[in-house]
Parts: structure tokens; sequence; C-alpha cells
């Protein structure tokens, strides 16, 4: 059993009375009204939505699941079955690589797109800043966070695609440092876990072929 996910699931129930828990073999199943708290701008930000986690057993080398219910149907990053892009796996993953802790990736991820939305609901605009959605909104944001060009983010897939990493050549970006002291960092984890490098592929490929039809709109 994976303990500390499980002890986790019970601070998460002890501290959101509303939401309940379900089980399967494969997945804990978390659903009901979650309340967040934020600090936007020095003010602290809160409110109820309802929703549902799923967790897979085996976290955190699959990145959990999020659906929101009621939500408006011009917001963005919503698809139609309500689950919510919370950010690219690669994001996710080099999160989850540091801090291996569902109430963590909650606090990072969860939070303030439920923030997001509510504040969306009531003036149509995001707080954040806009972020594109569909493949155009994933593909800036390996292009921004990661410094790289279009180019660069093709051959890094490609890297992983072939299992070609090697942490003493020169790193793609352009740097003229080892890929180990580099960008490595990043794509290592990915590489070295069947799961992470499966979920980051299927990304890239939606990426490339340009596909914004997964997107509710
Ligand atoms: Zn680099």
């Amino acid at each position: 059993m994976n303990e500390k996910l499980f002890n986790e699931i019970q601070v998460l129930l002890e501290e959101q009375p509303l939401l309940k828990m379900l089980e399967n073999e494969k997945e804990y199943i978390l659903e009901g009204i979650y309340k967040y708290t934020l600090e936007f701008n020095g003010c602290i930000a809160q409110g109820n939505r309802k929703v549902r986690f799923i967790v897979l057993k085996n976290f955190p080398i699959n990145v959990p699941k999020f659906y929101v219910f009621d939500y408006p149907n011009d917001m963005e990053h919503i698809y139609t079955d309500g689950s919510v892009c919370l950010a690219t796996i690669g994001e996710m993953i080099y999160f989850l690589n540091k801090n291996a802790s569902l109430i963590a990736f909650i606090d990072k991820f969860v939070n303030s797109f439920i923030f997001t939305l509510d504040w969306f609901e009531k003036y149509k605009t995001y707080p954040f800043g806009d972020r594109n959605h569909g493949y155009k909104g994933l593909l800036d944001y390996y292009l921004n966070d990661l410094n790289l060009t279009v180019d660069q983010y093709k051959e890094m897939v490609f890297m992983i695609y072939d299992n070609k990493y090697r942490g003493h050549s020169q790193c793609f970006c352009g740097s003229k440092k080892k890929l180990r002291n580099c960008h490595g960092n990043y794509i290592l984890p990915i590489i070295q876990n069947e799961n992470y490098k499966n979920m980051f592929l299927n990304e890239a490929y939606m990426i490339l072929t340009e596909d914004g039809k997964n997107v509710n709109k």
C-alpha cells in the first residue's frame, strides 16, 4: 500500500469534511465540495466548488486528474467531460519529482485553478493573465518557462522518445553547458519513468500535431 498517499488523503478528508472518498483497486476518488484558500495580492481568497479528484494509487508516478462541475462554458482549460487542464505534463512532473505530495500538488495547481474559475465567473477575465488554450497554451509553457525555441522543444521531445539522453553532451538549448547541468535536470525524471514518459509523449504528440480539437470549443 502507498502509505504516504493514504495518510495524505486522511489529512485532506479531515480538513475537507464535505469531501467523500471512494476507492477501487487502482484509484482513490475524492468527490464533493472542496474549500480552497489562496493568497492573492496580499489578500486571502476563499471559495467552495463541487469537484472530483481521481488519484491513482501509484501516485506520484501518475498525475492526478481533476474535474469541476457547474462551470461557465466559455471558461478555457476545461474539457467537455469536466476534466481540467491544470498545467502541462512537463510542469506537473517537474513539480511532483521535487514534491511527491498530493496536498502540495493540490495547493499548487488546483487552488489557483478554482480561484481563477471563481474570478472568471465574476469578472470574465483571468486573474493571472490569459494563457492560450489547447496545444498553443501547452507549447507556450515549454517555450517560455524552459526558454526554448520550437525546434529546441522538438529536439527535446525526440531525445526523450529515442532515449538519447547523454549527460555529458551539449544541451540542445544552445547554452553550451553539458546537458546534465542544464535542461537534463528537467528531462531526466521524465526519461527515468515509463509512465511519465508516456504522458509526456502523448502530450507532445498533441502539441506537434496541433490538436486543439480536444478542447471544449
Ligand atoms: Zn539547456
